[in-house]
């Protein structure tokens, strides 16, 4: 198993713990793109969210979920931002589906 974010998911790559339960682990970005930059990765390997099937629609909305505890968490009442890159054109860099939660500072609209 090739995969990042699964080595990070079972601990053969360090990472900075910020949320986890039995569907997902959520982790800081090793380049953040704002005071607070989580990753938020479900422990199963899905690619990315063009590869979900139906038997996955309960674990992306646990994903959405977990995002919504850690902002609340973190104190970020003035707004943060979810981002899911999908794909080439999307920006996806590591195949292995991620939320990115962003906060902690104003974030431009629309993105690049
Ligand atoms: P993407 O571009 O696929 O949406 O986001 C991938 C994210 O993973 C990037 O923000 C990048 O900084 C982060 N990342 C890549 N490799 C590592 C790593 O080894 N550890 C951590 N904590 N983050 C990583
Ligand atoms: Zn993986």
């Amino acid at each position: 198993m090739s995969c990042i974010f699964c080595k990070i998911v079972d601990g053969s790559i360090p990472s900075t713990a910020i949320y986890e339960d039995d569907l997902c682990y959520a982790f800081a970005d090793i380049h953040p793109q704002a005071p607070e930059h989580i990753l938020i990765v479900p422990r199963e390997h899905i690619a990315s969210m063009a590869d979900c099937v139906q038997s996955e629609r309960s674990l992306l909305g646990h994903l959405l979920w977990a995002a919504a505890e850690i902002a609340q968490g973190k104190q970020l009442a003035k707004g943060y931002r979810v981002v899911i890159n999908t794909g080439e054109d999307g920006g996806q860099t590591v195949e292995h589906l991620h939320l990115h939660l962003l906060g902690g500072r104003s974030l431009s609209w629309p993105p690049g």
